[in-house]
């Protein structure tokens, strides 16, 4: 394996969020009945004129800056030619040799902690093709259909450059860019419903050798991970073709999720087979540096920042910074909640374990969780001044899930008891001392994280009641004495 070094780039489509599609005023909706969201522009009637979508060069300028990328002010639509049946027009109106934004820019973490960058180097504006439906009725087996609606939806196309070494490298990637994508809000980044599509170009060369190999294009590829096994299976694939003797041939293969393997589809075409040439119904693209700064100015904080600063703010730790900000809406969701709150970090911990665990259990989102986030805080609150154990919020969490319950509701009707009384606690400690004399023994020989032990005995003797804050230190004194 160390012999050979594998290549990566990756291109990624996203349809961008508009209400209407790139170049005519159709909805750009997914799931509507098929053909329905269909006009003579779209469909390409002779005729008919694109007028470009304002609000996608937007979005498409907005995710551009995000990812570090210089906007041109003046970028060219062409003609990009092929025959397909689901592209009535017998061309995709694209961006070509004046794209919209080039040289930008992700870091990516690495495995030993530290970062590389990705040079991303471009992102140009097109419109999607239709879709070919090939199963699903009666009479698949002898004939295709075709849904249109897809035709002309805005799309966003991020070419970056082949500086990915690893399956892993190309996985952070895409992860980060999506983010990026989904914090800025131009696209939903649905990799089911088909809004963001990776194709990936992997080749390998010998280790230090100075050109690239000949890539394979890997298409058809639904997830992250799968793109990550796709990777992996296609570097063993092309290593083994080289060290047998023979060469890589440059072509497009299908990704097989059942069989875990990629499939030659077809040899690539070269670029100019597309004939590309300036789409004479459209003028250029101007994006001024006035637009550039109005647009800039609804940028968002960018995740990777807000991780910064979340840590900073609220003694977060890489990881769980990392799990709060997957989504603004979340990221949003716990800055509130840790603001309203005494501590931020029980609130975050509530999250992240009592509250995530049981949605992840139940295959929940937080929008559908009984608990509300006011919940939260009054649970972190509770905690933080010691008005309930821990124990007791994981039962009263137990409840709301259980009946479907808000947090502040089944807190009133059960209001958990709790023995604040040092005497009562003592005479239980004294109990569970006197049944551990092998713990006792280790604590007195300086394994002092017995404690813990004693703490957890007592506090299921008193189901969970006893006051935590007194029954820590009174555990400490009696087995110090
Ligand atoms: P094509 O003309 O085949 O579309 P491009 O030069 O436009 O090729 O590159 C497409 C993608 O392939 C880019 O993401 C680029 O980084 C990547 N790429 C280019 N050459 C290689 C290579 N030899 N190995 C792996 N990836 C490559
Ligand atoms: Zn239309
Ligand atoms: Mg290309």
């Amino acid at each position: 394996m160390a012999k050979y070094e594998p290549v990566i780039g990756l291109e990624v489509h996203v349809q961008l969020l508009t209400e209407t599609k790139a170049f005519c005023s159709c909805a750009n909706h997914f799931g509507s009945e098929p053909n329905t969201n269909v006009c003579p522009v779209c469909l390409g009637l002779p005729g008919a004129l694109p007028v470009l979508n304002a609000k996608a060069v937007e979005f498409a300028a907005l995710a551009s800056m995000a990812l570090n990328c210089t906007v041109r002010q003046r970028s060219i639509f062409a003609r990009k030619n092929y025959f397909y049946p689901d592209l009535p027009k017998g061309y995709q109106i694209s961006q070509f040799d004046k794209p919209l934004a080039e040289n930008g820019w992700i870091d990516v973490p690495t495995a030993d902690g530290g970062t590389k960058r990705i040079g991303i180097t471009r992102l140009h504006m097109e419109e999607d093709a239709g879709k070919s439906l090939h199963d699903g009725f009666s009479d698949s087996a002898t004939r295709t259909y075709l849904d249109l609606n897809r035709c002309g939806t805005p799309l966003a196309e991020i070419v970056s450059e082949p500086d990915i070494r690893t399956p892993d490298e190309a996985f952070e990637y895409l992860t980060r860019l999506k983010e990026i994508l989904l914090y800025t809000g131009v696209s939903d980044c649905n990799m089911e419903e088909g809004s963001l599509r990776c194709d990936a170009n992997v080749s390998v060369r010998l280790k230090g050798a100075p050109k690239f190999g000949t890539k394979a294009e890997v298409k058809n590829v639904n997830s992250f991970r799968f793109i990550r096994a796709a990777l992996e299976y296609e570097i063993e694939r092309q290593i083994e073709v080289i060290e047998s003797g023979n060469r890589v041939v440059q072509e497009t293969r299908l990704w097989n999720a059942h069989e875990g393997r990629t499939y030659s589809m077809r040899s690539k075409e070269q670029a100019h087979d597309y004939r590309y040439f300036p789409e004479p119904d459209l003028p250029p693209l101007i994006v001024s540096a006035e637009f550039q700064t109005e647009i800039r100015k609804r940028m968002p904080e960018l995740p990777e920042a807000r991780r910064a600063r979340m840590i900073a703010a609220y003694e977060l730790n890489e990881k769980d910074a990392h799990t709060l900000t997957t989504s603004r809406e979340f990221a949003d969701r716990f800055e509130a909640a840790a603001k309203a709150a005494k501590s931020p970090r029980r609130v975050a911990n509530l999250l992240l374990s009592e509250l995530g665990g049981r949605l992840k259990a139940l295959d929940l989102e937080i929008e559908q969780s009984p608990v509300s986030m006011a919940g939260v805080v009054l649970a972190a609150d509770l905690l933080e001044e010691d008005k309930i154990s821990s124990k007791q919020l994981k039962q009263l969490f137990d409840t709301c899930f259980e009946k479907s319950e808000d947090f502040p509701a089944v807190y009133e009707r059960e209001k958990p008891q709790q023995i604040t009384d040092a005497s009562a606690i003592e005479a239980m400690i004294d109990q569970v001392i006197a049944a551990n004399p092998k713990q006792v023994e280790q604590y007195r020989g300086g394994k002092k994280t017995v404690a813990g032990f004693f703490v957890g005995q007592v506090m299921k003797a008193s189901k969970g009641q006893a006051n935590p804050t007194l029954l820590n230190e009174l555990v400490a004194k009696k087995l110090e004495g």
